[in-house]
């Protein structure tokens, strides 16, 4: 079984007290490495690293910045099986998935890369004919970045890219269930020329490193991708130095089918938004809401397109869905789908586990509810489960009012094929994104986030430089 240390200043370490954490392959429950458990010390290690390493770094001109991180994008293409076989084996998604998210984290890196020459300042015109005023776009300094597992890969590199490119150094802690991701990207890290104390990747319990984090006044930023009740905790940790925020936290997405849609296009979006990941993401479409006027064809074609689906171990070829990440993910759907039972709703397509001859029993089918309503847990709290809960709707402001109904705002879809009610829909959704007859909108050249409590900070396109960067404003007097 490997071992696979920790990255700190460009050596590779285990925990002083040579303490581990196994990672296990959720679909077989089989121990498939270890890691080291860090505690305060290393974290603190790290940060010094980092903290040494960003002013040298900071200082290099942006253009060779960008190409060290350009590096990093070209060496995860070219590892990009191996590097999907390890996300399959720790995180449980189909291959082809992992696979196509080696390649779209890639991309954030390859974005960063062109923006790190392009932090812009400003002169503005001064009041006075004796001073002049400019505006530097300058690095915040040493970030924390903190990511969960259910994209072990593509969460760190929209994270390190735009950090970097700013002149930023990092530690990183990802989620404990799929580290082998992220330490196999600081391995490459290291082979692309960045230097020593830039990237720092730490595995370990999860709230010593935090508050090592939080204790340091070295640390300028944090940017966190995960849950929202722990989103909340560490921003209030963070008060305590002032940190810079980025916080993307948890969703409960609608999706709206109106009369006018496309069928063929809503039912793959459907399906596609869903089902990926075994609908284990934070932009996943969580409630489904149809107009009655293509409700019965729209259920007809989607129930099938769920029955299609295949179950099975990511490394099998053809499959679909792969397994939950742990036992916790499978009670919570099993408690949806029940309560929506309990409440009245019917369970055309799947509504139980699958067992597969030598597997762990993590498995579900996916599952499609009908009739649900406004009190059943699943319209309200994120599934996270291959779960497509779906209600009618007779009016649009009676969808859109359900919609905007949560605490959530992260994203939203809907299809239709009116021009005039795309753009009042797209207008009267209170979320971070909408995908309009789009169910896959997340890339690197938009910006990705989210309002109320899915966070705030934008991740993607230009914007996402904002938040490794501060504003200074230089008064300069003419003597
Ligand atoms: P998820 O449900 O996606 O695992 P979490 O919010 O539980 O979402 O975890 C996201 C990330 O936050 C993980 O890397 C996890 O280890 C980390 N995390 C959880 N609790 C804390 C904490 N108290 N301090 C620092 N990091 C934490």
């Amino acid at each position: 079984m490997q071992h696979q240390p920790n990255l700190i200043d460009g050596q590779w370490i285990n925990a002083d007290d040579g303490t581990t954490l196994e990672v296990t392959d959720p679909a077989t429950d089989q121990t498939i490495a270890t890691v080291p458990s860090v505690g305060q010390a290393e974290t603190r290690r790290a940060i010094d690293a980092a903290h040494r390493a960003f002013e040298p770094w900071a200082a290099r001109p942006a253009a060779e910045r960008g190409r060290l991180i350009a590096r990093l994008a070209e060496l995860m293409h070219r590892d990009a099986d191996r590097l999907a076989g390890i996300m399959t084996a720790e995180q449980g998604k189909p291959l082809g998935e992992a696979k196509g998210e080696i390649a779209y984290a890639a991309s954030f890196l390859e974005w960063a890369a062109g923006e790190a020459p392009r932090m812009y300042g400003e002169s503005i015109p001064s009041s006075s004919s004796e001073k002049r005023i400019l505006v530097l776009r300058q690095p915040v300094g040493v970030c924390a970045i903190i990511t969960p597992w259910n994209f072990p890969a593509a969460m760190i590199t929209r994270k390190i890219g735009p950090a970097l490119a700013a002149g930023c150094t990092a530690v990183i802690k990802p989620a404990e269930l799929t580290p082998l991701s992220a330490l196999a990207i600081g391995e490459l890290a290291l082979e692309a020329g960045l230097p020593p104390g830039t990237v720092n990747i730490l595995t370990g319990k999860a709230r010593v490193i935090g508050e090592a984090f939080f204790d340091d006044q070295r640390v300028r930023k944090l940017s966190f991708t995960g849950s929202t009740p722990v989103g909340q905790q560490l921003m209030r940790q963070a008060s305590g130095n002032l940190l810079r925020l980025s916080m993307e936290l948890g969703g409960h997405a609608p999706f709206i089918v109106f009369d006018d849609a496309d069928l063929d296009r809503a039912v793959a979006g459907a399906v596609a938004c869903k089902f990926r990941n075994a609908g284990q993401t934070c932009i996943c479409a969580n409630r489904f809401y149809v107009q009655s006027g293509i409700y019965e064809k729209f259920m007809q074609r989607f129930n099938a397109a769920v029955a299609n689906l295949k179950v099975g171990r990511g490394t099998q070829e053809g499959v679909h869905v792969g397994p939950l990440i742990n036992d916790a993910a499978i009670d919570k759907v099993r408690e949806h789908v029940q309560d929506a039972r309990d409440k009245g709703a019917s369970v055309p397509v799947g509504g139980e586990k699958v067992t597969i001859q030598g597997l762990a029993d993590r498995f579900w089918k996916p599952t499609v509810v009908d009739g649900m309503t406004p009190e059943m847990l699943c319209a309200n709290e994120e599934t996270f489960g291959p779960v497509a809960p779906v209600a009618r709707f007779e009016h649009d402001r009676e969808a859109i009012d359900a919609a905007n109904n949560s605490p959530y705002g992260l994203a939203s879809y809907f299809y239709t094929s009116n021009a005039t009610r795309l753009m009042r829909t797209a207008e009267a959704l209170h979320y971070g994104i909408v995908g309009a007859n789009d169910a896959v909108p997340s890339t690197a050249q938009a910006p990705f986030g989210g309002v109320k409590h899915s966070g705030f900070g934008r991740e993607g396109g230009k914007y996402v430089m904002d938040e490794y960067t501060s504003l200074k404003y230089v008064s300069w007097g003419l003597v």
